[in-house]
């Protein structure tokens, strides 16, 4: 036996009044344009157990379309720079 149960229609006014125009589908995502990359933070004794730093402070470039993501003055990738939002 189905038990249908009918809801009362709610009362239907015209109160279109309040214009819903605020919409919040605006996210302020911020790229990574202003993204540096600082201190090295290669543990060059890794293999010895130790823990040792090249002391690269910053990560430059490279020149060259392969060496856009290797560190001119230490070397490293720039996965192993510290990164900093500014
Ligand atoms: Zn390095």
């Amino acid at each position: 036996m189905k038990k249908v149960v009918l809801r009362p229609s709610s009362t239907r006014g015209s109160s279109s009044s309040s214009d819903d125009g605020r919409d919040q589908s605006q996210s302020r995502a911020h790229s990574s344009n202003n993204v540096r990359w600082t201190a090295c933070q290669k543990n060059h004794a890794a293999s010895t157990g130790g823990h040792s730093l090249d002391g690269c402070t910053r990560f430059i470039p490279g020149s060259g379309p392969n060496a856009t993501y290797t560190c001119a003055s230490c070397g490293c990738h720039r996965n192993f720079h510290k990164k900093e939002e500014c």
